[in-house]
C-alpha cells in the first residue's frame, strides 16, 4: 500500500521560491569586485534568478547544458546558482586558482556552453577563450559600462545587459529530482581532474541535513558568511541551506584577507562563518595585532584541512566563538561529519573536551561511514584501530562525470582516500591520507605532477614529492631529489624549471638533495619513511 502524501520533486527552484515567499526581506550583502558593498534581498535574488532562466532560454540552451562560472562569492553568483539549476541546466563552478591549461581542459571536458566570469578573471579568459572549444557565450559579471571597449573576447556581454531585457516572470520547470543540477571538478586524486555531478535531490537533502542543529545549525536569525568559495563544492552547500532557512548571507567577494573578513563580520553582524584554516589563520593574526574582538560571531565551521588545536583554543578561549570542526569532500557535496559535542562531553574538563573537538566529528544523518583494514574487513569503533575510511549516502557520488576512472565504489561504499579512527561515540578522526596529494591552503597539489616535472629535468634521476606541515598553509610540497651521476643541479635551478609548467602555488617550496629515496618491496617510493627521515626539516623561510 502506498502512502497518500503529495509527491513533490525536490528541486533547487523550490529553495528560492520559499526564500522569496517566506523571507522576502532576508538580506544578501556582497563585497563586490568593484570594491563597494552591495545589498539586496531574497526577493531581488528570486526575481533576477528568473531573469537568468529567461536569458538562458533565450539563448536556446537545452536541459542539462553546462553553464560555467569563474567567480567569487557574490549575489550575481547566487542568482546563477538558482537561475541555472532551477531552469534545468547544470551549474559548473570552475576554480580560478587552477592553471589556465587546467581550466581549458576542464571546460572542454564538461562541454560548457556559457562562461560567466568576474572581471578579476578577464586576463584568464583572454588567455584561454580561443582554446575553450564548446563555449559559445562569454558573460562578464558586471554592469554594461564596466565592460572594456576592447576586451579581446569575441561577443563578450555584460551580465547586467544580458538579463536587463528579460522578464522577471518565469515558471520554473518541473522535472525528475534526480536530474543533474551542478558539478564540481576535483583534482584530489591523481590523473586528470574528475567531476562530481550533483543532483537536485542530493543538493536539497544535503542542504537540509547541513542546516540541522548538530550540523551547521542555521536559522533565520543567523547572518552567515561563507568565506569558503562558491567554486569549492558549492560553498559547502551554505547558499542552499541559507535559502532554506532564510538566513542572511554575507559574501566576501575577492577580499579574503584578515582585515576585510574581520570588518565584514563586524559590519554585517555575522553570527556564523565558514572557511578553511588558512583563512582563519590570517584573520586571527590581524585581530591579535590590533587587539580586536568580535561583537556578534558565535560559531565558525572549519574544514577542508585539519584544524590546528591553537586555532580552536584561540576562537574559543580568547574570542568566545565555538569552533565546529568538519570533514567532507567534493565527492560528498561535501558534508560528512561535524564535531558537535554530546551531552556527556559538556561536563568534561577542558583538556578532555579538546581531544573530542580535535576530531573531525560524527556523521550527520544521511552519511554512513566505516573503516576497513587492507583486506576490506571492517574495523572496530574503538578510537584506536585505524583504516581506510569509506562512506555512503544520498549525497555521495556513485561515479564520476562521464564515468571517468571507472566505478569508484567498493561494495556500494565510496573510498575517501582518508585513513581514520572512529571512537565508540561515533567521532571520526583522520590520522593519515592514502591518496597521493597535498592540501595547501585548502587547494590540492598532486604530488605525482610535482614529481613528474622534476623527473623531466635532464639532471634528475628520481624525485619524490611530500607534503610538510606548514604554519600558514597547513601543508606545502617539497621535492626530494636524487641527481643523475655526475649531473650538476642546484635548488634554485630546479625551482626555476617549474615556472610556467604548473600554477605558481603548486611549485614546491624547497628541494632536498639526497643519495637515495627509500623504496618498498615492489619498488614504490616509501613516503612514510621519507617523512620520518625528514622529521626535523624546516622550510627555508620558516
Ligand atoms: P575536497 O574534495 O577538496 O573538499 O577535499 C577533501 C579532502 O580534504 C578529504 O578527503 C580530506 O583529505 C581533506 N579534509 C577535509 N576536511 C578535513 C578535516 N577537517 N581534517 C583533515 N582533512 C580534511
Amino acid at each position: 500500500m502506498l502512502g497518500l502524501m503529495q509527491s513533490q520533486q525536490l528541486l533547487i527552484s523550490s529553495l528560492i521560491d520559499f526564500a522569496e515567499r517566506h523571507h522576502s526581506e532576508g538580506e544578501i550583502v556582497s563585497r563586490r569586485v568593484e570594491g563597494d558593498i552591495h545589498r539586496c534581498t531574497y526577493k531581488d535574488i528570486a526575481k533576477r534568478s528568473r531573469k537568468v532562466a529567461n536569458a538562458l532560454d533565450h539563448m536556446k540552451l537545452g536541459f542539462g547544458d553546462r553553464i560555467a562560472t569563474l567567480a567569487w562569492n557574490g549575489y550575481r553568483h547566487l542568482e546563477l546558482y538558482f537561475g541555472v539549476s532551477g531552469s534545468g541546466r547544470v551549474l559548473h563552478t570552475l576554480n580560478p586558482r587552477l592553471h589556465p591549461d587546467q581550466i581549458v581542459w576542464i571546460a572542454n571536458h564538461s562541454e560548457d556552453q556559457v562562461l560567466c566570469f568576474d572581471m578579476t578573471f578577464l586576463p584568464i579568459i583572454q588567455a584561454v577563450h580561443s582554446r575553450c572549444t564548446t563555449i559559445k557565450h562569454f558573460i562578464a559579471l558586471c554592469d554594461a559600462d564596466k565592460l572594456p571597449a576592447d576586451s579581446g573576447v569575441p561577443g563578450l556581454v555584460s551580465y547586467e545587459a544580458w538579463i536587463a531585457a528579460q522578464s522577471e516572470k518565469y515558471v520554473w520547470p518541473a522535472f525528475d529530482e534526480n536530474s543533474a543540477s551542478s558539478m564540481c571538478y576535483t583534482s584530489g586524486t591523481t590523473g586528470n581532474p574528475k567531476a562530481a555531478l550533483y543532483s537536485h535531490r542530493s543538493t536539497i537533502l544535503h542542504a537540509w541535513a547541513g542546516a540541522l542543529p548538530d550540523a551547521l545549525n542555521m536559522s533565520a536569525r543567523d547572518s552567515v558568511l561563507p568565506v569558503v568559495p562558491m567554486f569549492h563544492v558549492n560553498a559547502w552547500g551554505l547558499p542552499y541551506s541559507a535559502a532554506m532557512t532564510g538566513a542572511k548571507l554575507v559574501f566576501p567577494g575577492p577580499a579574503m584577507d584578515g582585515k576585510s573578513i574581520f570588518e565584514l563580520i563586524e559590519s554585517e553582524k555575522v553570527t556564523f562563518a565558514a572557511g578553511v584554516p588558512t583563512v582563519w589563520q590570517m584573520m586571527l593574526g590581524h585581530m591579535q595585532q590590533g587587539g580586536l574582538k568580535f561583537s556578534t560571531l558565535k560559531r565558525t565551521v572549519i574544514g577542508g584541512s585539519a584544524c590546528p588545536p591553537a586555532m580552536i583554543t584561540a576562537f574559543n578561549d580568547v574570542y568566545g566563538v565555538e569552533v565546529l570542526h568538519a570533514w567532507g569532500m567534493t565527492e560528498m557535496s561535501p558534508l560528512g561529519t561535524v564535531c558537535t559535542l554530546k551531552n556527556k562531553h559538556t561536563t568534561m574538563d577542558a583538556a578532555d573536551q579538546m581531544k573530542v573537538r580535535l576530531k573531525q566529528g560524527r556523521g550527520i544523518y544521511g552519511v554512513d561511514m566505516k573503516i576497513v583494514d587492507e583486506e576490506g574487513k571492517e574495523l572496530p569503533w574503538d578510537g584506536k584501530a585505524y583504516g581506510d575510511l569509506l562512506v555512503k549516502g544520498p549525497w555521495v557520488i556513485k561515479e564520476y562525470f562521464k564515468g571517468e576512472g571507472g566505478s569508484p565504489l567498493v561494495d556500494g561504499w565510496f573510498p575517501t582516500g582518508d585513513v581514520a579512527t572512529i571512537d565508540p561515540d561515533g567521532y571520526m578522526q583522520i590520522t593519515d591520507r592514502s591518496k597521493d596529494v597535498i592540501k595547501s591552503g585548502g587547494e590540492w597539489i598532486s604530488s605525482i605532477d610535482v614529481e613528474n616535472i622534476a623527473m623531466s629535468h635532464p639532471a634528475v634521476a628520481m624525485a619524490a614529492c611530500i607534503g610538510m606541515r606548514h604554519p600558514k598553509w597547513d601543508e606545502r610540497p617539497i621535492v626530494v631529489v636524487v641527481k643523475k651521476p655526475g649531473a650538476e643541479l642546484t635548488r634554485e635551478a630546479l625551482l626555476a624549471f617549474y615556472e610556467g609548467k604548473t600554477a605558481k602555488w603548486q611549485v614546491p617550496d624547497d628541494v632536498v638533495f639526497t643519495d637515495a629515496i627509500p623504496l618498498g618491496g615492489t619498488g614504490k617510493m616509501q613516503k612514510t619513511k621519507l617523512r620520518e627521515l625528514l622529521k626535523d626539516y624546516q622550510f627555508p623561510s620558516a
